[in-house]
């Protein structure tokens, strides 16, 4: 499978200026899309399952062009939007039902089977009976996951999906795309949570204001912000000129003072200690110091 985004703008009908430019090649594997709110994912994504059109540009998937052969593309598609609901009184195993035979199962003995394998993979086996508009929000959030799954899609879309998810659920999510991603298909995940890209994610975009400023892998981000991560035992004075001059990641009380890390383009600060890099310094950089600059 391959995606091919090119030259490609929004502008939506009030003026507003969403994405610019968009360039973009993804392959087989779990992909990250990661930004602010408000960085255009959502409007990458719903360009991406044919909810929307472009203003300008072209995306190619496995030859099929996403304007003109939108039926061919839909087939290949399983999409769990960020603010999924139902409008349903369906018991959960009957909303799932439905979602398989919408994604074109329609053998009955197939579907039951399906519906079931599912149930079992996301945690809600045991209130199949309920009605799917009485689970909770990280019920409904999982049952969201299964219906973009049980067709067995070969691209996978899911915007913001650990939002209302606790640190369990996340952990059962991720290992649900990462067993898939090692298949034939493409999964694209967008989130604001560094966390969520870190260890699944082969290759990843950031997304500002409706730019990418990097393309490429988690270990070449981090590698780009080599030298520009430091930790400074600090107090008073000096940390309150620290917050005005670079972006402060984390700040530990120590016997000193403040144990502070902090990120930037240089320092002039006396005893401090160049650390490694990880993620999410990396993104902070990246968000804070080059994205203004246009100078990636
Ligand atoms: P993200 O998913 O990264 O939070 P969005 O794609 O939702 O970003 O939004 C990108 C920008 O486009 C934001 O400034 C947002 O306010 C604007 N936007 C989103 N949807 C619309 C719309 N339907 N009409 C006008 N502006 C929109």
């Amino acid at each position: 499978m391959n995606i091919k985004v090119q030259n490609l703008d929004k502008v939506y009908k009030n003026g507003k200026r969403a994405l610019s430019d968009i360039n973009l090649q993804i392959e087989n594997g779990m992909f990250g899309l990661l930004g602010p709110n408000g960085a255009g994912k959502s409007s990458l994504m719903r360009i991406l399952v044919t909810l929307m059109k472009p203003t300008l540009g072209v995306v190619n998937v496995n030859g099929f062009d996403l304007l003109k052969d939108r039926a061919q593309i839909r087939k290949m598609l399983g999409y769990l939007p960020q603010d999924f609901r139902f409008f349903t009184k369906l018991k959960t195993w009957e909303f799932l039902n439905y979602a398989a035979g919408l994604s074109g199962i329609s053998s009955k003995k197939e579907r039951s089977e399906k519906v079931d394998e599912w149930l079992d993979k996301v945690g809600l086996f045991d209130v199949r009976e309920r009605n799917a508009n009485k689970l909770s929000g990280g019920m409904k959030r999982r049952l969201g996951i299964a219906q973009a799954l049980i067709g067995d899609p070969q691209i996978i879309v899911v915007d913001e999906p650990t939002t209302g998810l606790d640190p369990e659920e996340r952990i059962r999510f991720r290992n649900i795309l990462s067993e898939l991603s090692q298949k034939d298909v493409i999964i694209i995940l967008s989130t604001h949570i560094v966390g969520d890209i870190s260890s699944i994610c082969k290759d990843l975009a950031l997304l500002n204001k409706g730019r990418v400023g990097f393309k490429g892998s988690p270990e070449e981000l981090i590698n780009k912000t080599k030298g520009h991560v430091w930790q400074v035992t600090t107090s008073g004075f000096e940390y309150e000129m620290l917050k005005e001059k670079y972006a402060i990641i984390s700040t530990i009380p120590s016997e000193e003072g403040w144990e502070v890390q902090l990120v930037g383009d240089t320092l002039n600060v006396k005893n401090a200690i160049e650390i490694e890099p990880n993620l999410e310094h990396a993104y902070v950089y990246f968000m804070e110091y080059l994205t203004d600059q246009n100078s990636f």
